[in-house]
C-alpha cells in the first residue's frame, strides 16, 4: 500500500500549508515608516521595554521590497495616499496591513478634505486597531492576532475571502 493510501486525504498539503503559517507568521519584516504621531508608539512597540523582536519582527526594512508587513501609523493625507499605495505595491506578496489607530482605521477626528477617511481607501487592510494612540501592547496584541490570520491562510489562495471564512469559524479575531 503506497503512503497516499495510509495518509488522510490532503494531510501532506495541510502539513506544509501549517509549516509556511509558521514560520511566515514568525517572521514579519514591517516596513519602516510613519505618517504621525501614533508612529511613535509603534517604534516604541520595537524597543527594549516592548520588544516586538520576542516575535520575530525586530527588524523594520528601509526597502519595501524586503518587507511583508505595513503598519499604517498615523491619518493618511491625501498628498502621502499615492505614496502610501505605490510602497505597498513593491512589497513582494505575501504581504500584510494592520491600520494603526483611529485616524488610519476612519480618519479619526480629521474629518476633513485633507485626509483619507481610512487607509482601506487606498489598500486592503488586513487588522484595525483602535486607540488614539494605541499603546504598544495594543500593537502587539493586533499582531498576535494578525499571527492567527498568516497562520491560517492557504499557500496561494484568495486571502481575502479566507479571512472571511476565517471569521465566521471564529477561527481569527
Ligand atoms: Fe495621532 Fe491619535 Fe491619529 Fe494616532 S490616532 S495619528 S495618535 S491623532
Amino acid at each position: 500500500m503506497g503512503i497516499e493510501e495510509k495518509l488522510p486525504s490532503g494531510v501532506l498539503l495541510t502539513t506544509v500549508e501549517g509549516v509556511a503559517g509558521y514560520f511566515r507568521k514568525a517572521s514579519f519584516w514591517p516596513a519602516t515608516f510613519g505618517l504621525a504621531c501614533c508612529a511613535i508608539e509603534m517604534m516604541t512597540s520595537g524597543a527594549p521595554r516592548w520588544d516586538t523582536g520576542r516575535f520575530g519582527m525586530e527588524v523594520f526594512r528601509a526597502s519595501p521590497r524586503q518587507a511583508d508587513l505595513m503598519i499604517v501609523a498615523g491619518r493618511v493625507s491625501q498628498k502621502m495616499a499615492p505614496v502610501l499605495r505605490q510602497i505597498y505595491d513593491q512589497m513582494a506578496e505575501p504581504k500584510w496591513v494592520l491600520a494603526m489607530g483611529v485616524c488610519a482605521s476612519s480618519g479619526g477626528m480629521f474629518n476633513n478634505y485633507a485626509i483619507v477617511q481610512g487607509v482601506d481607501h487606498v489598500v486592503p487592510v488586513d487588522m484595525y486597531l483602535p486607540g488614539c494612540p494605541p499603546r504598544p501592547e495594543m500593537l502587539i496584541d493586533a499582531i498576535l492576532k494578525l499571527h492567527d490570520q498568516v497562520q491560517h491562510t492557504k499557500l496561494g489562495a484568495n486571502r481575502q475571502a479566507q479571512i472571511r471564512e476565517l471569521e465566521a469559524e471564529g477561527l481569527v479575531a
